[in-house]
């Protein structure tokens, strides 16, 4: 990919507080109405017109822009592959990351980028916006603005933020517990079954006790590889039997993330389980994952999931469907024996689920 580099002239001297990169990619915060009368992104060129506050700053600004710009529901994960690229690259000339990216798919890739990226003892901040930074309502200005100061903010000399988060309408959130559950208020995300990371009014509050510790001896490393051979089977009272099968029966299927319901029940009948067990006894690794936002799967709490640990269904705990897809597509895609990818569904790999 060849990218567009632009050093943003600010008021910081020679010698800045912070150096951050900002990575656009894209999303709502730099789109305009095309000729069709749709949003579409613009070049950061044009964002930048639109946010002269940012040569304000005390700090070294540096911006790549993705060559095409994108709507983040084009988003897979070669885009998830060089954006980590692009932060290993450029990891040791910065004090921390900004990602601009559509809000669409930003769980996503933020839940991708936490899980590719090994060792991180920086801030590596998603934001976006609901509405363009050319509209005069916008929530692209402020998004942007504080993700940049939480980026380069540092107690006792070493960064605050050591993790891969969301800063978005007022709050900073673990990126890989986020969801996007709101199209049409300002407050998209949520972390249902994590504590807000910071809370950004006149200071920013900063909920310690929530964060990840810094660590000074850290090394940043990357895996770089991901299997999409998976898919999200989303029950529903009378789903048909016929499409699970088939489904199941995916020629080269590696993972299925089954979203149950309430605490991870499934409907009991024969024909059902029997799919699960055929699916298990082929090697397709089954993750069980709630659609209720909050809480947790328990398995065998009710007699409807009872029986889904003994068929190799394995618990995904109070993980989301986002963090879920994006582990098990790493997972299948970087490890090669089957029941490791099975023991680290079960377990964190960078503070997803509780253990
Ligand atoms: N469709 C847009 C995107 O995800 C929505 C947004 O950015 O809010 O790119």
């Amino acid at each position: 990919m060849n990218y567009k580099i632009v050093n943003i002239k600010t008021t910081a001297g020679r010698d800045p507080d912070s150096s951050i990169l900002i990575i656009y990619t894209g999303g709502t915060f730099g789109m305009a109405y095309d000729k069709s009368g749709s949003l579409a992104p613009f070049n950061f060129g044009r964002v930048l017109e639109s946010i002269p506050e940012l040569s304000a700053l005390e700090l070294k600004l540096t911006v790549i822009s993705f060559p095409e710009p994108q709507d983040s529901s084009n988003v897979n994960h070669e885009h998830w592959i060089d954006l980590g690229y692009i932060i290993y690259e450029n990891y040791s000339q910065y004090d921390g990351f900004v990602i601009l990216h559509g809000t669409d798919t930003m769980a996503y890739s933020a839940s991708a980028l936490s899980f590719m990226l090994k060792g991180i003892n920086k801030p590596i901040i998603f934001t976006g916006a609901q509405i363009p930074i050319g509209f005069i309502r916008s929530d692209a200005r402020e998004n942007l603005i504080t993700a940049l100061e939480i980026a380069s903010s540092k107690k006792d000399g070493v960064p605050i933020i050591n993790e891969v988060c969301i800063y978005f309408n007022f709050f900073l959130l673990r990126g890989n517990r986020s969801q996007k559950i709101r199209s049409s208020t300002f407050a998209a995300f949520e972390t249902e079954n994590y504590p807000k990371l910071a809370e950004a009014g006149i200071f920013i509050e900063y909920n310690f006790a929530a964060l990840q510790p810094h660590d000074p001896d850290a090394r940043l490393s990357i895996k770089k590889k991901f299997d999409d051979n998976v898919v999200v089977l989303k029950l529903f009272p009378s789903i048909n039997q016929k499409v699970v099968k088939s489904i199941l029966k995916t020629e080269g299927l590696r993972g299925v993330v089954l979203e149950t319901y309430g605490s991870g029940n499934t409907m009991n009948y024969p024909w059902f389980l029997d799919c699960l067990k055929e699916a298990n006894d082929k090697g397709i690794v089954l993750y069980n994952v709630s659609q209720c936002s909050g809480g947790e799967v328990i398995m065998g709490r009710y007699e409807t999931s009872k029986t889904l640990s003994d068929l190799g269904v394995l618990s995904g705990g109070d993980i989301t469907t986002e963090a879920a897809v994006t582990k098990m597509m790493f997972l299948l895609g970087t490890e090669k024996k089957l029941e490791i990818v099975k023991n680290k569904l079960q377990m964190p790999l960078n503070g997803e689920m509780d253990y």
